[in-house]
C-alpha cells in the first residue's frame, strides 16, 4: 500500500525554522464603532473569490440547450482561440487542469529516465510533479531576490548533457526574465516550458506570457485569474507540439483508424461546459487586468509606510498581474513575525495565504535534494504571505486590511 513519505520538523535542521505554522481560523467577527460604543458586523475577506461578470451563464446555458455538456462542442474551440490570441500564439490546447496541462506539454517532448527538467524551488507543487510523472528528473534552482523569479544564472549553472528543458514559473503574477533563458535554449537545444498558471495577461518587454518560449501551460482553477472552476490550457506557436498535445489529450487515438494507438496517451478533456465559462472569462481578461493592477497599487500607496513590510515588486520590464498580492514582513522592523500577523488578521476576519514551502523542503522531495539550500526561496517561505487578492476587491476592502495590519503593528 501507499504510504505517506515521513519528515519531522526536528528532522529538518535550520530548514524548520521555515514552515510556517498551520493556517488560522478566519470568522467573521463585530468590530467597535469607537463613537458609538456599538459594533459592526464585518464579513470576512476571502484571499480569492472569481469574478463571473460577463457571459460566462449565458454561455452555459446554451451549452447545455445544445445538449453539447462534453469534450466535443464548439465552446471548447473558441476559447483555445480566443486565449490562444490573448496569448499572441497560434494555438491553444484545452485540457482538464494546469497540472495536466504541465503534464501534457513535458510529455510532448518525450523526455526519458534520466532527462533533467530544471525548476525553481519556490513554486506550488503541481510543477516538480509534472517532471517526475514523466519519469524524468527536476532539477532545482534559487529565486533572485529582487523581483522573486526563478534565477537565470543560477540555470545555465545546472544545465547538463541531459537537460532536456526549464520551465520557467512567473511567480505571483510577475513574468521571469525569459531573454537570458531563451538564449540558454538556443545555445544548447534545450525546450523553454512557460509555467504561467498565475501569470494570465503579464507582459515581457511587452510580450504576452504564453507566447515566450516553446509552450506554456495556464491553470483555469478557481482562485486564478481567468478561471472555469478546473481547467488549463497550453499555448504555443509550434505546431507540432499543438498537434501532439491535441492528440494525447485524447487518449492519443490515431488517424488511421479509431481504437489504434501510437502512444501512451491520456484523458486530459476538457468539457463544453468549462469552456463555455472559459469564453465568458477571456473576454474579460483586459478588465480584469487593469482591475488587479489598480488594487495592488492601491496596497501598496496605502502599506507605504508601514515599517518591515515589502510590497511585490514590479521589474520596469514587466507588467505584473498580481495573481496574488505578497507580502514579506520583517519580524525587528514590524514588531512581530508572519505568523503572528495572520492569526491577528484572522481575527478581524481577513483571510491571508503562506508563500510556497519550497519543494527542497516537501517531505515528498526531502530526500531527492536533501542538503540543497536555497537562502532566497527560504526567506521568502519564511517571511512571505499574500493578502485577499480577487479581482473583485473594492477598496473599501483594501482599506479594512490596511488599517488592520496598522492597528496590529506593534511599531506604529
Ligand atoms: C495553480 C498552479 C498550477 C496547477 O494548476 P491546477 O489547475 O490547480 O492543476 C501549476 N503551477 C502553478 C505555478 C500554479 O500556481
Amino acid at each position: 500500500m501507499l504510504q505517506p513519505a515521513q519528515l519531522f520538523l526536528d528532522e529538518m535542521g535550520e530548514l524548520a525554522a521555515i514552515i510556517p505554522a498551520k493556517d488560522p481560523v478566519v470568522r467573521a467577527y463585530y468590530a467597535p464603532i469607537p463613537s458609538f460604543g456599538e459594533k459592526s458586523h464585518q464579513p470576512i475577506i476571502p484571499v480569492c473569490e472569481p469574478l463571473l461578470s460577463g457571459n460566462e451563464l449565458a454561455y452555459v446555458q446554451e451549452a447545455v440547450k445544445s445538449n453539447w455538456i462534453s469534450s466535443a462542442g464548439s465552446f471548447i474551440q473558441s476559447f483555445e482561440e480566443q486565449f490562444a490570441a490573448a496569448c499572441a500564439v497560434r494555438y491553444g490546447v484545452a485540457c482538464a487542469n494546469g497540472t495536466v496541462a504541465l503534464h501534457l506539454a513535458l510529455a510532448t517532448l518525450g523526455l526519458q529516465p534520466g532527462d533533467e527538467v530544471i525548476i525553481p524551488t519556490f513554486t506550488m507543487i503541481a510543477t516538480a510533479n509534472a517532471v517526475t510523472y514523466c519519469g524524468a528528473t527536476p532539477v532545482l534552482v534559487d529565486n533572485e531576490p529582487a523581483y522573486w523569479q526563478m534565477d537565470p544564472e543560477q540555470v545555465a549553472a545546472k544545465i547538463t548533457p541531459r537537460t532536456k528543458a526549464i520551465v520557467p514559473v512567473h511567480i505571483y503574477g510577475h513574468p521571469v526574465d525569459m531573454d537570458p533563458l531563451l538564449a540558454l535554449g538556443q545555445k544548447h537545444g534545450i525546450y523553454i516550458i512557460e509555467d504561467a498558471a498565475e501569470a494570465h495577461g503579464a507582459e515581457y518587454k511587452g510580450r504576452r506570457t504564453g507566447g515566450l518560449g516553446d509552450a506554456a501551460c495556464f491553470s483555469f482553477y478557481g482562485n486564478k485569474i481567468l478561471t472555469t472552476g478546473e481547467g488549463g490550457m497550453i499555448t504555443t506557436d509550434n505546431e507540432e507540439i499543438a498537434r501532439l498535445a491535441w492528440n494525447l489529450r485524447d487518449h492519443a487515438f490515431s488517424n488511421e483508424r479509431h481504437f489504434w494507438h501510437r502512444f501512451i496517451g491520456f484523458n486530459y478533456r476538457m468539457t463544453n461546459l468549462q469552456a463555455a465559462v472559459g469564453l465568458g472569462q477571456v473576454e474579460q481578461l483586459e478588465s480584469f487586468v487593469k482591475m488587479r493592477r489598480a488594487n495592488a497599487a492601491y496596497y501598496s500607496q496605502l502599506l507605504r509606510d508601514v515599517p518591515g513590510l515589502t510590497t511585490p515588486p514590479e521589474a520596469a520590464w514587466a507588467k505584473n498581474v498580481f495573481w496574488m498580492y505578497g507580502i514579506t514582513v520583517d519580524e525587528q522592523a514590524y514588531g512581530i513575525n508572519r505568523d503572528a500577523l495572520r492569526v491577528a488578521l484572522a481575527e478581524r476576519g481577513i483571510e491571508t495565504r503562506t508563500f510556497f514551502i519550497p519543494m527542497h523542503c516537501q517531505p515528498v522531495y526531502w530526500q531527492q535534494f536533501k542538503g540543497q539550500r536555497f537562502p532566497v526561496a527560504e526567506r521568502l517561505c519564511r517571511d512571505g504571505f499574500y493578502l485577499p487578492s480577487a479581482t473583485s476587491l473594492t477598496k473599501k476592502q483594501i482599506e479594512r486590511v490596511v488599517d488592520a495590519i496598522r492597528e496590529i503593528c506593534p511599531n506604529l
